[in-house]
């Protein structure tokens, strides 16, 4: 492992963001928002849509619950320092807002 990442891969990068399996060296690593992480690209697509749906959930203050786990987890990844290796990106359809190496 390079020293470069010994602290920043902590959370990513390791594990999928929304199942939170663990990545293999062999499987493609699929981005969202540059700074999230899946296992395949099913995982991507949910992650996208519950980010809409908390969306939703915010505006109408129906389930605090969830909106609050979703947040917190959200916390964790992107506390995490951006780095993209050797990763097979696929951009999500909209939401630009991807970031790629610096
Ligand atoms: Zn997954």
């Amino acid at each position: 492992m390079p020293s470069l990442f010994s602290q920043a891969e902590s959370n990513f990068l390791k594990a999928c963001g929304l199942c939170r399996k663990k990545f293999s060296p062999e499987k493609n690593i699929y981005m969202y928002r540059g700074d999230q992480s899946f296992c395949s690209d099913d995982c991507r697509c949910r992650k996208i849509l519950i980010d809409e749906l908390r969306e939703e959930i915010y505006l109408d203050e129906m389930n605090e619950t969830a909106t609050m786990e979703l947040q917190t987890k959200e916390t964790l990844l992107s506390s995490s320092t951006r780095l993209v290796t050797n990763v097979g990106i696929g951009l999500p359809p909209r939401r630009n807002r991807v970031e790629v190496a610096g």
